[in-house]
């Protein structure tokens, strides 16, 4: 079983990655503004971390990497934070490990 670090970290997440940005451009599935620089998967990696690489289960989303921490340049959100943080259970003791 693939961790979501491993899935993370694999060439084929890297082009899918590429792929993603060439299909979708970089305005944020979150927002709805330009400028998004991560791919955020739709079925977090936390629900489903053994999940194919696909670009189409990826969509560009604004994040603090590669963004001097700012998330999105039109209206500030972290949407990638914003996202993870909703789908975070309350009763869940996540360890901040990513
Ligand atoms: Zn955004
Ligand atoms: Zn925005």
């Amino acid at each position: 079983m693939r961790t979501p670090r491993e899935h993370r970290s694999s060439r084929a997440y890297r082009t899918a990655r590429t792929l993603m940005f060439g299909i979708y451009g970089t305005v944020c599935h979150w927002c709805g503004h330009p400028g998004a620089t991560e791919a955020d998967h739709l079925i977090p990696l936390s629900v489903w971390p053994d999940q194919p690489i696909d670009p189409h289960a990826l969509r560009p989303i604004h994040g603090v990497n590669g963004n001097e921490g700012l998330g999105c340049p039109t209206c500030t959100r972290r949407c990638n934070q914003e996202r993870g943080a909703s789908l975070t259970k309350p009763d869940l003791n996540t360890s901040e490990d990513w």
